[in-house]
This record gives structure tokens, sequence and C-alpha cells, in this order.
């Protein structure tokens, strides 16, 4: 069980967190913008996340922080 907070206007909505999660619970904000004007990224079902920080280790913005 884990827990992931994501800094919205450090993120550049690349993708790599949403790649090499294996939970495969993470997405791109469809319908909101960072204040640089990026998609970024977005858990959808916290409750699937195993705290593996693959994501946070991928992100090359130091955008994701991970609970476990
Ligand atoms: S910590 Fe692991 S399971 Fe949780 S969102 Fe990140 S990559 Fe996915
Ligand atoms: S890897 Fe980092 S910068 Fe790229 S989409 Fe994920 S959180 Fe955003």
């Amino acid at each position: 069980m884990g827990r992931i907070t994501v800094d919205e206007q450090r993120c550049k909505g690349c993708g790599l967190c949403i790649n090499v999660c294996p939970k495969k619970i993470l997405k791109l904000s469809e319908d909101k913008l960072n204040d640089k004007g990026y998609s970024f990224m977005v858990c959808f079902n916290m409750d699937e996340c195993i705290g593996c920080a693959g994501c946070a280790m991928m992100c090359p913005d130091i955008a994701i922080e991970v609970e476990r």
C-alpha cells in the first residue's frame, strides 16, 4: 500500500512515470493544465498503489513523492 503526491507545477507531462508504473494507475490530466501550460500526471486509483517508487525514480523533474 502506498501513496504518491505530484507537484503539478513541476510536472511537464513527459509520461515517463505513466509508462513505468506496474499498476497502470497514472495518466495525464485531460482538462487541466499547470501554470506552464502542460498537462500533468494524476493518479486515478490510489488504492492500487504499491509504493514501489518506480514513478518517482523515473521522473526527471523530481515532481513525485512516495509514501509507504
Ligand atoms: S509508487 Fe509504484 S505503484 Fe505507486 S504510482 Fe508510483 S509506480 Fe505506480
Ligand atoms: S515523469 Fe515527472 S514530469 Fe514526467 S509526467 Fe511523470 S510526474 Fe510529470
